[in-house]
């Protein structure tokens, strides 16, 4: 019925369109015709919407059944707890003096799924080290189907800032890795872990900010929104000194062919002669807030950043003042040197950070009172240097492992906050304000 009348309905209206005079002529039921036409077009659009609603669902509900087969096929969810045996069955030079490790388990069986953003924990046995080497590394595959796991490592240079500088001292895992480890190895790793991942189910266009090695979440994560047909925007920004810094170079243009949703934009802030404009890279430019803005339709975005201190610093602060609210800006240190990122206005230097002055600090378990000055460094440092081991191994706040509790006193972060329970500290990160009692 419905049908004949909107068939009926549409031929009125084609022919009132075409006859001005007929228009005229229906004057006295224009009123009738108009809320006939209303009537008509209210169940039409709702119709519409109702269709499109459905197909959003429907597209929704594939996208999950999809992923929970593949979680399926890809084994039970069991992480294992300490170290588990690995294989290296490929090693791949991703640029200057960076590889990829590909890692298949040694007892043959499956791999549990990892959440995009998460790293890896190693531990190395060195010779002439009394002491395993623990260290942490993104995963940088995130397809959940696959039977390995990958790793992305460059070779880190001597650090200006570090507290016994030596210009000839290279990091010592990262040369081990590059030098040492090849094809057919065997190493030892500990379960994806961390907090810092892509929610896949919390739908909202992304930007990827990666600069240099910090890039390996990144491709994790578009990897992942991509091997999933995802349909949420991606923004990728990729920013390198030059081409010679440009790892994944392919395997970025292949993803962006691959997911249409996927926007790349490479930044070089010091291309090479042989680089070229427009093909090798799309910005000379540091990747910068003021280039986001140009480019992203708005500021609403779920916004992932790793990368080196000042890079991370200037990008954090600028999204926080471009309005960017905190929780949309997810971030990720990879050592102590690059956890810069404070708070908007810096809170006013304590008595500890400004003058000279020495607190005491109780390390209750031990049993030792110790004066501690700014010269000692952060609570890890000092308890350390003191013979009071309080774990941890990434420096950077970010694996948690060495978190204490404060007996008594207060603690201060000079690079900005933490996410820390209450009433507990990360030494690797944190100094006294004052006298100070802590559980370790
Ligand atoms: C969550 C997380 C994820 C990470 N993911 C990655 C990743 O995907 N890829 C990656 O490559 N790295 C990653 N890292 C960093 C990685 O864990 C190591 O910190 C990095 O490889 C350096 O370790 P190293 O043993 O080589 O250097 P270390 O020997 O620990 O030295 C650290 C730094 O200090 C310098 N140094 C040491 N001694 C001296 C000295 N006497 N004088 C001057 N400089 C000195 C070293 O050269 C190096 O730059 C990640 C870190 C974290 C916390």
């Amino acid at each position: 019925m419905r049908g004949v009348l909107v068939v009926n309905l549409e031929n009125l209206l084609g022919l009132i369109s075409a006859s001005p005079l007929l228009t005229v002529g229906l004057t006295g039921g224009s009123v009738m015709i108009g809320y006939l036409a209303t009537q008509w077009w209210a169940v039409n659009s709702r119709s519409r919407l109702e269709k499109k609603r459905t197909n959003l669902e429907l597209d929704i509900l594939r996208k999950k059944i999809d992923a929970l087969d593949k979680k399926a096929a890809a084994g039970p969810d069991v992480a294992w707890n300490g170290f588990r045996k690995f294989t290296v069955t490929k090693k791949v030079l991703e640029s200057d003096d960076t590889f990829s490790f590909y890692l298949e388990p040694h007892d043959g069986k499956r791999l549990p799924p990892f959440k995009p953003g998460q790293y890896l924990t190693f531990q190395f046995h060195l010779p002439n080290k009394p002491k395993p080497e623990i260290r942490c590394y993104s995963l940088s595959d995130g397809s959940i189907s696959d039977e390995h796991y990958r790793v992305t490592i460059k070779r880190a240079l001597p650090d200006k800032n570090h507290r016994n500088f030596d210009p000839e001292k290279v990091g010592l895992i990262s040369s081990h890795f590059c030098d040492s480890v090849n094809e057919g190895d065997i190493i030892d790793t500990k379960a994806p872990s961390g907090k810092f991942f892509l929610d896949v189910e919390v739908e909202r266009p992304v930007v990827l900010i990666g600069g240099g090695i910090g890039v390996t979440p990144m491709i994790a994560m578009s990897r992942f929104l991509t091997h999933l047909k995802d349909p949420r925007e991606i923004y990728f920004f990729f920013g390198a000194r030059s081409g010679k810094d440009h790892m994944f170079r392919e395997e970025m243009l292949e993803l962006q062919k691959t997911n249409p949703k996927m926007r790349l934009h490479v930044c070089y802030s010091r291309p090479d002669t042989e680089d070229e404009l427009g093909k090798s890279y799309n910005h000379e430019s540091r990747v910068t807030v003021d280039l986001m803005k140009e480019i992203l339709p708005s500021s609403n975005y779920q916004y992932f950043l790793c990368g080196p201190g000042p890079f991370m610093d200037s990008l954090v602060n600028g999204l926080y003042e471009w309005g960017v609210p905190k929780k949309d800006v997810n971030f990720e240190a990879f050592g102590p040197s690059t956890v810069k990122v404070g708070p908007k206005t810096p809170s006013a230097p304590s008595e500890a950070t400004a003058g000279q002055l020495a607190f005491e600090v109780e390390f209750a378990k031990s049993g030792k009172k110790l004066k501690w000055d700014p010269q000692a460094g952060n609570l890890r440092d000092f308890g350390s240097d003191n013979g009071i081991d309080m774990g941890g191994f990434c420096g950077a706040g970010s694996c948690t492992e060495c978190m204490v509790a404060i007996k008594d006193g207060d603690v201060e972060y000079p690079d900005g906050g933490c996410d820390v329970e209450d009433g507990c500290c990360l030494p690797c990160l944190c100094r006294p304000k004052g006298k100070l009692v802590i559980d370790a």
